[in-house]
């Protein structure tokens, strides 16, 4: 699978990159989320949080994986997790339920109704859900799903 996101450019980066740890530890945490952000945006597929470091280390603001998952806890909304990929990718707001392309990977959201019918059968069977996810793994149109 080839590595995406090699044409972005972090915050603040000129074309001297001689100690990147230094020039890290001078970034702000508003910077480091930025480059997180590029990096998770400029994938057409959701991003685990060792492809986002190593992604990090192409752009020059290497990244350890317990950061990145630090930056993208702190990145709240703007990004969501894939529980079944354990993956990220932007999104504004709380999607519904996703999709999840088997062929190409890719992710999209569908504004969802179904919350209701979790609802009633959850309390049907007595149970009181705190977070409902839905996921659907299956094959995007583009991939021959129709
Ligand atoms: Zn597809």
């Amino acid at each position: 699978m080839p590595e995406h996101g090699e044409q972005i450019r972090p915050p603040g980066t000129g074309a001297g990159r001689k100690d990147t740890r230094r020039e890290n530890a001078k970034r702000t945490p508003a910077e480091l989320e930025e480059v997180v952000l590029a990096i998770v945006r400029a994938s057409p597929r959701p991003l685990g949080a060792y492809r986002i470091a190593r992604q990090s280390r192409v752009l020059g603001v290497p990244l350890a994986p317990n950061q990145v998952y630090r930056i993208l806890d702190r990145l709240g909304g703007r990004v969501h997790r894939v529980e079944t990929l354990n993956a990220y990718f932007e999104a504004g707001g709380q999607p519904g339920a996703i999709t999840i392309c088997r062929g190409c990977g890719r992710t999209r959201t569908l504004d969802a109704g179904y919350e209701t019918e979790v609802d009633r059968l959850c309390r049907a069977a007595g149970f009181r859900p705190s977070r409902v996810i839905v996921e659907v793994v299956g094959v995007c149109p583009d991939c021959g799903g129709k």
